[in-house]
């Protein structure tokens, strides 16, 4: 896949576009800098290197954020705007709205306030892993009171976002302020709107699942092989959906992740089980479809510009979901998958059926842990951190009782008791790296990924015939041509209604998860 249209020249010059956007490629490759820090430090850096790494994190944010917000920049967007070259293209347009959002965003917060969160959150993120390897809630709570203080002082800086539909009854918070950088445009009012009807719909349908008497057998999950035969399996899946790996690396982390470093460098990680080799495939499949998003970004032409960036997280997590569970549990995937399993990783995969993988790989039973979590309970998950990240910022939860309010809503939302902080509220690294507004995104991009299926399959009627074959080709070249090269021209919703013809919804996502577990329960 080519980016050619991306990559037309405007049409007429422009020197401050040209300018800019030079400006804009000097900070991101700043950026990538602190992104190769960051990698290192959840990859190999030894423990001991935990302070010195904070203290270059912190340097290097103070350096880019002053490179972001260049008084030059100021000017030169200003020239761009009333630029009628500029403003007679539409890509020039995209870049020259969105590179003001970010500026007038970066210079609304003071450098000393950046340098103290990047040094704050590196050393909590430390801080938690040992607080959750011992369930050590009262030892991470005094981060966690500095990591909201600060994000609520970073929202306040932001201000409270205008309301978008204000006529609809839309309302807006200071919690908005945090979850419009990972959601530009989205607010909780909005968020809730697909929450609320999605928790309806979810809710009888996973007690029906629980009640079924028909229900598949997970033998297959509990079936290990060797780590070399596993890590082979999946630089296969991985190369076979298209990862590049001229381009990318495949490593290990305790909490898998993908991270852009620039074109022509994105680098994910899993996680393997010597007992249950099939999660690592999984894993790896969600991290590639991030992987593929950024690899399908046309960097290298546009690297630093909003075009050759990610819309949003929600649109990001659509990617990654799209082929962790839409592609990665079907019949049609495994068809292709369980003979490579057995030939890669050893004999004990072939004595499998292929509806004994499907099953398998579509089992669903509340877990404590989210990123353990099948695609129906998953939601309620996102829906707990999202109602107590919101109680955190406005101050109706303090952090002492985030323990008891996270047990209680997992009791009344997926009937578990938790006894242990580890499997509660300190199992996940976000609230720790100071990223507060994040979770929503993970259902939002469940919801976008259902929408852009429903629209695949009715435009490619042979796409899954031909994942039975391996051939995910036709597949990649769709979505890079209808997302991945546009990178930010547009907003998700808007990204959404081009390619479906609605807006963000929760119906398509409940006719899934419908369609495909009712028959596999029995219901
Ligand atoms: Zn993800």
């Amino acid at each position: 896949m080519t980016d050619s249209a991306a990559t037309d020249p405007i049409r007429q010059a422009s020197k401050p576009y040209d300018e800019l956007l030079k400006l804009l490629r000097d900070a991101a490759t700043l950026s990538s800098v602190q992104t190769l820090l960051g990698w290192d430090q959840e990859t190999i850096m030894p423990p001991a290197g935990a302070a010195l790494r904070a203290d270059q994190l912190a340097g290097m944010s103070g350096v880019t954020h002053r490179a972001w917000t260049s008084p030059r920049i100021g000017e030169l967007l200003a020239a761009c705007e009333a630029d009628g070259a500029v403003r007679a293209d539409e890509g020039a347009l995209a870049n020259v709205r969105e590179a003001r959002r970010e500026f007038e965003r970066a210079t609304k917060l003071p450098t000393d306030l950046v340098e103290e969160m990047a040094r704050t959150f590196s050393l909590s993120i430390d801080a938690w892993k040992d607080a959750r390897a011992r369930s050590d809630f009262a030892a991470m709570a005094p981060w966690l009171e500095k990591i909201v203080a600060l994000n609520r002082r970073k929202a306040e800086f932001y201000g409270v976002p205008k309301p978008t539909d204000p006529g609809a009854g839309e309302t807006t918070v200071l919690y908005d302020a945090l979850l419009d950088e990972y959601e530009p445009g989205m607010t909780a009012w909005r968020v809730e709107r697909v929450f609320k009807p999605l928790r309806a719909r979810l809710t009888p349908l996973i007690a029906a699942i629980a009640s079924a008497q028909k229900r598949p057998s997970g033998a297959i999950l509990e079936t290990g092989a060797p780590l070399d035969a596993q890590i082979a399996f999946n630089r296969f899946v991985a190369e076979a959906v298209g990862f590049d790996f001229n381009g990318g690396r495949l490593d290990v982390s305790a909490h898998p992740f993908s991270e852009t470093v620039g074109p022509g460098d994105i680098r994910m990680t899993t996680r393997y089980s010597e007992e249950r080799a099939l999660d690592s495939v999984f894993t790896t499949l969600h991290e590639s479809g991030h992987s593929l998003y950024e690899q399908g970004l046309p960097k290298a032409a546009r690297f630093g510009q909003p075009l050759a960036t990610y819309i949003s997280l929600g649109i990001h997590e659509s990617q990654s979901r799209m082929w962790e569970n839409f592609i990665g549990r079907s019949p049609s995937f495994w068809k292709w998958a369980l003979p490579n399993a057995a030939r890669i990783m050893g004999p004990a995969f072939a004595k499998f059926s292929l509806d004994q993988a499907y099953g398998a790989a579509n089992l669903v039973k509340p877990h404590f842990i989210r990123v353990e979590s099948d695609e129906a309970t998953y939601n309620l998950h996102i829906m707990l951190r999202f109602d107590l990240e919101r109680a955190l910022i406005s101050g109706d939860l303090k952090v002492k009782d985030l323990p008891g309010a996270w047990n209680d809503r997992m009791k009344s939302d997926l009937g578990l008791t938790v006894t242990d902080d580890k499997i509660g509220c300190l199992q996940d690294i976000h609230w720790s790296m100071g990223a507060i507004g994040y979770f929503s995104t993970y259902s939002l991009g469940n919801c976008y990924a259902a929408q852009f299926w429903e629209t695949m399959q009715k435009e490619m009627p042979d796409m899954e015939r031909r994942h039975e074959r391996g051939e995910f080709a036709p597949t990649l070249a769709w979505l890079t041509e209808k997302i991945h090269r546009h990178g930010r021209r547009w907003r998700a919703e808007e990204l959404c209604k081009r390619i479906t013809g609605q807006g963000l919804g929760h119906e398509a996502l409940v006719r899934h998860l419908e369609g495909k577990l009712k028959p596999i329960y029995g219901l």
